[in-house]
């Protein structure tokens, strides 16, 4: 389990500074929110930590780990996409066990650790089904399942729930609150669903245009927010 830390962390695209200058502490096992308004850049620090970004200048410990020059492989994190992004040629296990196939792991290993998450998941009688046999729910388990194959010590998740119906939405976010239970590891989750945040956080973190806006539970950010974007963001659920 890690920590991660970072320092004086911007990203500019061209002449747009998105990410401003971010300082944050995330403890061991920590399930921290970023939230704020669209385009506010919690996709682009995300990212950075995973290391799919380099960021301009400051730096990111994963760890006690310098992670600024190490390729996202390298840096024991796994992200889970909006959008999935599953491979719709290959099967439910085959997309769960693609990352590892390419890191050496022996193919019996490889199907034992595909097994294990199909059964925290609730995904076992679907190992062999491809993408376009399930539903939008059973995907987004399959791409939270190609992450635990991995055991990353940090699991970044950007906005999982936003393409699922409501029912579902409350469904898988229970399930991934039940995940972090169990698996007791470092969680980075991005929404702007005041509800997700509130229910899943240890930690909120509040970003706008780029930059920590206020950093506390939710009860603190709740009770007590620094200023009226604070209290309307997460005093205001929809
Ligand atoms: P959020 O996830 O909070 O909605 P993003 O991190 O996706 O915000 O985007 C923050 C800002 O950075 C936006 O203005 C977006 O247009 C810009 N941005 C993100 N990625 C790139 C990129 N690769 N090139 C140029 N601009 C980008
Ligand atoms: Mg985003």
């Amino acid at each position: 389990m890690s920590g991660l830390k970072l320092r004086g962390v911007k990203k500019s695209f061209g002449v747009a500074n998105v990410i401003k200058g971010i300082d944050l502490d995330i403890e061991p096992g920590e399930f921290v929110v970023f939230v704020g308004p669209s385009g506010c850049g919690k996709s682009t620090l995300l990212r950075l930590i995973a290391g799919l970004e380099d960021i301009s200048d400051g730096m990111i410990e994963i760890g006690n780990r310098r992670v600024e020059k190490l390729d996202p492989a390298q840096r024991g994190i796994a992200m889970v996409f909006q959008t999935y992004a599953l491979y719709p040629h290959l099967t439910v296990a085959e997309n769960m066990g693609f990352a590892l196939k390419y890191s050496g792991t022996s193919k019996a290993e490889i199907d034992s650790q595909v097994k294990e998450a199909a059964r925290i998941l609730e995904l076992d009688r679907l190992l062999d089904r491809k993408p376009g046999q399930l539903s939008g729910g059973q995907r987004q388990r399959v791409a939270i399942g190609r992450a635990i194959v991995r055991h990353p010590e940090v699991f970044l998740f950007d906005e999982p729930l936003s393409n699922l119906d409501a029912e579902l939405r409350v469904q898988t976010r229970l399930e991934i609150a039940g995940l972090h239970k169990s698996l007791a590891s470092t969680m980075i989750y991005v929404t702007h669903d005041q509800v997700e945040a509130m229910t899943l956080a240890d930690k909120i973190v509040v970003l706008r245009a780029g930059l920590v806006e206020q950093v506390g539970s939710p009860l603190a950010l709740y009770d007590n927010p620094d200023n009226v974007f604070v209290a309307g963001f997460i005093g205001s659920p929809k």
